[in-house]
């Protein structure tokens, strides 16, 4: 059986890097072996962040972050090595050894989330079953309603759940253990309250947490079903909510995952804009008519992980609900926490009384196109929104909306676009009182926390050459002469002796960047092997030892005339003869042949 580390290195040589991190990261080819983009883990505008193909590293310039396939995944995702080697294993469709858990309660973890999403998948067809069954006619006749046919019903895998409490749980008793009935957030039971996990209830007396409801699965960002919304179609007190969600769960928690993320991810890396729509139903019907690029924020603010999440596909973003109704606080936060992160926001606002779904059944999708193509930027709409809360007809007016508009300006993380709004909104307020609008710009220029750029890098196009050549796994021979140069300490006085000297030293088979060098040393490393690699052969190595041998006899030159100097002063006759013969040999060998 495989040891844990030699199946992460085994699964690791399977994986391409470019390919993995593309789902995060869109990236450019920018090199024979190199791919470039945004880095996932600062704020940038201009990409830094690279990727190699056949190192298989990334490193950014810009923060610095580097590593391998798995200290990518690591980062991107907040998980553990053992979780990272689970996570590539699960991408790359190879089955995980028992031994690669790093211990028992780790595998049965794993155990119960691929339980989980089993009994999700029964549940999902189950559901599916029971909106053919004539008991759910009233739910088909819903769905008919708002425009959904077969085919979209099937395509999100939308279903009824019946009004039997124990339905579900008879058809799925048999293929799972009691406690992963307990923990699928299925069922419900009494005392549910002061009894979570169900220990003391008997799953005889569980009973089915949706009932008489439509059913409407929430994937994964895989596409795996991991949880339920579903709406009632009960009138009256009876009814409970409109929407019920599945609590959090092993496999679900709310605060990580976008509604249709996994269908819309391809599209919205396509077009490069994602169009954020308030409800389930909302976001079906844009999707289903041809904007696929939709996802619903279901009503609660963003939270970091979800911004986090879509930042990997795109940083244009159109919000069509309008900031200024019922989900007014929610959208608020969530629109505060996009612009924090560098998001490009939109706004859409449709007629009053019309959300996205009303509109296009009501005016067709052409409508919505045309809408959707002139969104308005939320600088624009902000401005506008303050001008109609407070008209600029008094100097105390203009004070005050510009108080409303500030903590709006100075989220913005980048400074020039600030300044641009600030002076954009002084100008709408008719603002010309020079004090108050450097005021405004003042204010709109406070804000901390910008990264620092990448140092440009001091090292001498020999010194490239050089780990070039050592670093080259594909040309022994190259490397082999730069070994030698080495081992006659033409690297010496260089900015990264010690580093050259180490890479001297590994084993061709080393991957140098998995040693563990300092954070300087690092970057230079990954700038060289990205950078330089390819045009790095026989001919400029052979230009480059030439150099470094001249630099180190100039500095021999210099070395002997201060001791010959020396031996001059103390009339060391002996020792005078002995530098000026090395002196002239020296000077020979100068002489190109
Ligand atoms: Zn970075």
């Amino acid at each position: 059986m495989a040891e844990p580390v030699d199946f992460a290195q085994n699964l690791k040589q399977q994986a391409d890097i470019v390919r993995v991190i593309g789902d995060y990261v869109k990236l450019r080819k920018s090199g024979a072996v190199n791919f470039t983009g945004l880095c996932p883990f600062h704020n940038e505008k201009s990409p830094s962040f690279s990727v190699h193909v056949t190192k298989q590293f990334f490193h950014c310039f810009g923060c610095g972050a580097s590593g391998d396939v798995y200290s990518f995944l690591q980062k991107i995702d907040n998980i553990s090595f053992p979780e990272a080697v689970k996570a590539l294993a699960l991408k790359l469709g190879v089955p995980m050894p028992k031994q690669a858990f790093s211990g028992p309660g780790e595998a049965a973890d794993a155990a119960l989330r691929g339980k989980l999403i089993d009994i999700h998948e029964r549940a999902t067809a189950f559901f599916q079953e029971q909106l053919r069954a004539p008991e759910a006619a009233k739910a088909r006749e819903y769905l008919a309603g708002r425009g959904l046919d077969a085919e979209n019903i099937a395509r999100f895998r939308i279903g009824f759940a019946p009004d039997s409490g124990f339905a579900l749980r008879d058809r799925v008793r048999g293929s799972f253990d009691d406690h992963v009935l307990r923990q699928s957030g299925l069922f419900s039971w009494k005392d549910r309250d002061t009894d979570p996990e169900g220990v003391n209830t008997p799953v005889a007396n569980m009973y089915s947490r949706f009932r008489n409801r439509i059913t409407f699965p929430i994937c994964s960002e895989q596409g795996k079903v991991i949880a339920f919304t579903a709406r009632t179609l009960e009138t009256g007190e009876k009814a409970g909510p409109k929407y019920l969600n599945s609590p959090e769960t092993a496999l679900y928690s709310k605060s990580r995952v976008l509604f249709n993320l996994d269908k819309a991810k391809e599209v919205i890396r396509k077009v490069e804009y994602v169009i954020l729509v308030e409800g389930q139903m909302d976001c079906i019907t844009v999707f289903t008519s041809g904007f696929q690029n939709v996802i619903a924020s279901s009503g609660t603010a963003f939270t970091e992980t979800q911004v986090q999440l879509l930042k990997r596909f795109t940083r244009n973003i159109i919000v069509n609900f309008d900031p200024d109704t019922a989900g007014a606080a929610a959208a608020e936060r969530s629109i505060a926490m996009l612009l924090e992160e560098d998001f490009d926001i939109r706004l859409v606002s449709l007629e009053p009384g019309f959300d996205p779904d009303l509109f296009i059944r009501k005016k067709g999708k052409d409508a919505y196109r045309e809408v959707l193509g002139k969104p308005q930027r939320y600088f624009d709409w902000l401005i506008e929104r303050a001008l109609k809360m407070f008209p600029p007809r008094s100097p105390e007016a203009r004070v005050k909306a510009i108080n409303y508009l500030l903590p709006h300006i100075q989220r913005i993380p980048n400074a020039i676009v600030r300044d641009d709004v600030a002076k954009n909104a002084a100008q709408k307020f008719g603002i010309a009182d020079q004090i108050l609008r450097q005021q405004l710009r003042d204010a709109a220029g406070k804000r901390s926390g910008t990264i620092k750029s990448a140092q440009a890098s001091g090292n001498t196009v020999a010194e490239k050459v050089l780990i070039c050549a050592l670093t080259d796994a594909a040309n022994p021979e190259l490397r082999q002469r730069a070994v030698e140069a080495v081992a006659a300490e033409l690297h010496r006085g260089l900015n990264n002796e010690s580093m050259i000297e180490r890479l001297s030293s590994i084993s061709l088979e080393t991957d140098p960047m998995s040693l563990d060098w300092d954070d300087a040393q690092r970057q230079e490393l990954a700038g060289v092997l990205i950078h330089g690699h390819e045009d790095v052969n026989e001919a400029l190595l052979d230009e480059t030892l030439y150099t470094l041998r001249q630099r180190r006899m100039e500095q021999r030159k210099r070395e002997l005339n201060a001791e010959i100097a020396e031996a001059e002063r103390r009339s060391d006759s002996g020792r005078l003869g002995q530098l000026l013969a090395e002196l002239k040999q020296l000077e020979r060998e100068q002489r190109p042949q």
